[in-house]
C-alpha cells in the first residue's frame, strides 16, 4: 500500500504463507510463479472456486511518482501468472481519494500556496490545478497514472473509496466496526503501549526513505504525504470511535466523535475547526470514513483479498499490516492477505533534473524514454524485496543494450529459464503482446544521432539508412517507438553540457598546428571512408588507422599488438572529437561520423 499504508508500515510482517515458502529458490521458477502457486492455493483455501483478488492500493495526493509503480506491479505479474495459467483474477487498485488532502505539493503547476485552504477534505473536494480537465485533485492525478498502467498492459479494476463511502457500500462494515470499537481499541492499544519513538517517524514514507534518490524535502513534497502519523481513531474524551465525519460546514476531518448510541446508531460530532456540531444516524450517514487501520482490514474482509503487498520498512510492532491482520480477524471474521514487503526503487540522473521540474518522476516520465516493455522487465526481474534503481541517466544506454541481448538470447534458445521468464513477463500479458517497435536498433545508436540532429526527421533517416546499407532503414516507422524515447531522452535528461554539438566550421588553427603523424592518420581516415560507409566498415576503419600507421594490418587483433596500440587509438579518438565536435568525448565515433556525413567529416577534418 502506497501513501498512508507506506506511511505507517513500520511493522515487520508476521509470516506469511509467502514470506514462508518464496525464499527458498526453487528450480526453474521465478519469483511470480511462486507468488503465483501461493495465491492461488490460498485462494482455493479461503474461496474455492471464485475469482482470485489480488490488491494495490494508490492515494492520488499529489503526482503518483514511480517509485510507487511497484505498488502496481507487484501484484500485476502475480494476476498475470494466474492469468495464463486460466484462472480468473481481479487485481484491485483501491483509490485512497477520500483520504484527507494533507499538503499542498510544491512545483505541481497550476497550484499554489492558497490551496492549503483546502487541507483536511478528502481528496475528490479538492479543487484540480488550474487548467486541468478533471474535476478534482484526485481525479487530475488519478488519470496520469490510469493512462500510464494503460500503456504497460495492467489490467485492474479501480475502485474509489470516495464512490465506495460516499454510496454506502461499507456502511454494515462502518456500524459492525463501532459495535466492536472496545476490541479494536484493545487491539490497537497492544501497540501504543509497546510504540519505539525512535521509529515513529511521522509523515515520513518508508518506501522512499531508504535512499535520497532526489533532495528529501523535494521529495517529500513532490509526494505530498507530509502527514502526521495516521490518526487511529483514539483521543477523544468520549472513548475510542474507529470512524471520523468530514465537517458538515467546513468539508474537512478535524472532527472529534463525541457520543455514539449502539441501538440507534445515533452518533455526534464536533468540528475542532469551526465549532460546528451535528447528531446524525451513521445507519443513513455517509460522509464520513473508517480510521486507515481499521480501513484497511475492512476492506480485505469486504474484498477478499488474498495478495496484496505493501512498502518495505521493518523497525518496529504496530504497523498497520501487522495490526490489521489481527483486525481483520477478530473484528471482521477476515484473514490477512500474503503481503510481501516490497523494496525501495530509485532514480538515478533524476538529481539535476528534479530541482528545476520541481519533482520525482513518474511512471508517464520512464514511458517517455523507455518503452513499457523495458520498464514492466525491471520489476518482473527483481524479487520484490531487491531495491533497484530507474535510469534517467546514461545507464539507461546500458539498460537497453542488456535487454537487447536477453531478447538475442530468448530468440535463439539460449537465455536461462528465470530470465526467458521475465522477458515473457516484461513483452506482454496474458492478453496478448504490447506494441513493440518493428526493428529495434541499439538504443544508445538511436540517442546518439538524436543528440546530433536535434531530432531533424530527414537527418535521422539518412543516418539511420547508412547504418547498414545492406539492409537499410527506410521508414522511420519501423525504428519508432524506441526512436522517439531515445530522443526525449537526449532532449530531456542529458544535460546541455554533455550533448553532442557538431562544429559549423573547421577549427583551421587546431588543424595548422597537427603534427606530421596526427596529420598522415587522419588522411589514412579519410582515404577510407567511402569504402567503409557504415556502422561495421567505420567501426573497422577507425581502429584500424592506428594499428596501419604503427605499421600492423587494419585487421591486426590485440595478441597481435603491442600494448600501446590502445593509447595510439585513445589519441586518434580524441583527436577526431576535438575536430569534430570540439571535447575530447562524444557518441561513439562511427555512430558521429555517420551522423555528421561523409562531406562534413571531410570539411572538419581539413580535406
Ligand atoms: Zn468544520
Amino acid at each position: 500500500m502506497e501513501s498512508d499504508r507506506a506511511a505507517d508500515l513500520k511493522g515487520k510482517a508476521p509470516h506469511t504463507v509467502a514470506q514462508s515458502t518464496s525464499a527458498e529458490p526453487q528450480e526453474n521458477a521465478d519469483w511470480v510463479s511462486r507468488y503465483a502457486d501461493d495465491v492461488i492455493a490460498e485462494s482455493e483455501r479461503r474461496a474455492p472456486g471464485k475469482p482470485v483478488v489480488v490488491a494495490s492500493g494508490l492515494s492520488p495526493s499529489g503526482p503518483i511518482h514511480l517509485g510507487n509503480l511497484r505498488e502496481v506491479m507487484t501484484p500485476h505479474l502475480v494476476a498475470d501468472e494466474i492469468r495464463r495459467r486460466g484462472y480468473t483474477v481481479r487485481h484491485l487498485i483501491s483509490w485512497d481519494d477520500y483520504d484527507r488532502y494533507r499538503k499542498v505539493p510544491n512545483g505541481v503547476p497550476g497550484t499554489d500556496a492558497s490551496w492549503a485552504e483546502h487541507i483536511g477534505k478528502p481528496l475528490t473536494a479538492v479543487p484540480a490545478p488550474a487548467g486541468s480537465a478533471y474535476p478534482n485533485w484526485a481525479e487530475h492525478f488519478k488519470a496520469a497514472m490510469v493512462e500510464a498502467l494503460g500503456e504497460m498492459g495492467v489490467e485492474f479494476d479501480g475502485i474509489s473509496q470516495t464512490a465506495q463511502y460516499t454510496s454506502g457500500t461499507y456502511r454494515e462494515q462502518i456500524l459492525h466496526a463501532m459495535k466492536h470499537r472496545g476490541d479494536i481499541d484493545a487491539i490497537l492499544d497492544q501497540y501504543r503501549t509497546k510504540k519505539d519513538p525512535a521509529a515513529k517517524a511521522p509523515g515520513k514514507k518508508p518506501q522512499q526513505q531508504k535512499q535520497k534518490p532526489v533532495d528529501e524535502a523535494e521529495l517529500e513534497a513532490a509526494e505530498g504525504s507530509g502527514a502526521a502519523d495516521e490518526d487511529d481513531g483514539s483521543g477523544g474524551a468520549g472513548g475510542y470511535y474507529p470512524y471520523k465525519p468530514f465537517c458538515g460546514e467546513c468539508g474537512k476531518d478535524l472532527t472529534t466523535v463525541t457520543s455514539y448510541d449502539d441501538e440507534t446508531t445515533e452518533l455526534s460530532y464536533t468540528c475542532t475547526l469551526d465549532g460546528f456540531t451535528e447528531t446524525v444516524l451513521l445507519s443513513e450517514f455517509n460522509r464520513g470514513k473508517l480510521v486507515w487501520k481499521v480501513d484497511w482490514p475492512m476492506r480485505w474482509a469486504y474484498e477478499g483479498v488474498i495478495f496484496e503487498p505493501s512498502g518495505v520498512d521493518h523497525s518496529s510492532p504496530g504497523s498497520s499490516f501487522q495490526v490489521g491482520g489481527q483486525i481483520v480477524d477478530q473484528v471482521f471474521g477476515g484473514k490477512q492477505p500474503i503481503g510481501p514487503m516490497y523494496a525501495f526503487v530509485g532514480i538515478s540522473g533524476m538529481a539535476k533534473m528534479s530541482s528545476s521540474k520541481g519533482g520525482v518522476p513518474t511512471p508517464g516520465d520512464a514511458l517517455q524514454i523507455m518503452e513499457p516493455q523495458i520498464l514492466r522487465w525491471l520489476y518482473a526481474r527483481r524479487r520484490p524485496n531487491q531495491s533497484f534503481k530507474i535510469a534517467f541517466d546514461q545507464e539507461i544506454q546500458r539498460l537497453y543494450d542488456e535487454w537487447d541481448k536477453l531478447s538475442a538470447k530468448v530468440a535463439d534458445g539460449s537465455a536461462l529459464p528465470a530470465d526467458s521468464a521475465a522477458y515473457s513477463r516484461a513483452v506482454g500479458t496474458a492478453a496478448g503482446e504490447l506494441p513493440r517497435t518493428p526493428r529495434p536498433l541499439p538504443y544508445r545508436t538511436l540517442a546518439s544521432v538524436a543528440d546530433v540532429t536535434a531530432g531533424d526527421a530527414e537527418q535521422t533517416l539518412r543516418i539511420l539508412s547508412e547504418l547498414d546499407p545492406e539492409n537499410p532503414v527506410t521508414d522511420l516507422a519501423t525504428v519508432r517507438p524506441r526512436l522517439d524515447r531515445a530522443e526525449a531522452w537526449i532532449n530531456k535528461y542529458v544535460p546541455a553540457e554533455s550533448r553532442t554539438i557538431v562544429r559549423t566550421e573547421p577549427d583551421t588553427a587546431a588543424l595548422a598546428a597537427l603534427d606530421e603523424a596526427s596529420r598522415a592518420s587522419i588522411r589514412l581516415l579519410l582515404d577510407g571512408l567511402d569504402d567503409h560507409w557504415s556502422l561495421d566498415g567505420l567501426t573497422h576503419l577507425v581502429y584500424g588507422v592506428p594499428k596501419v600507421q604503427a605499421g600492423f594490418p587494419a585487421d591486426a587483433t590485440p595478441k597481435e599488438l603491442p600494448a600501446e596500440i590502445k593509447g595510439a587509438q585513445r589519441a586518434f579518438f580524441a583527436l577526431l572529437y576535438d575536430l569534430l565536435v570540439g571535447r575530447d568525448t562524444g557518441p561513439r565515433l562511427p555512430t558521429l561520423l555517420l551522423a555528421v556525413g561523409a562531406d562534413r567529416v571531410r570539411k572538419l577534418l581539413g580535406a
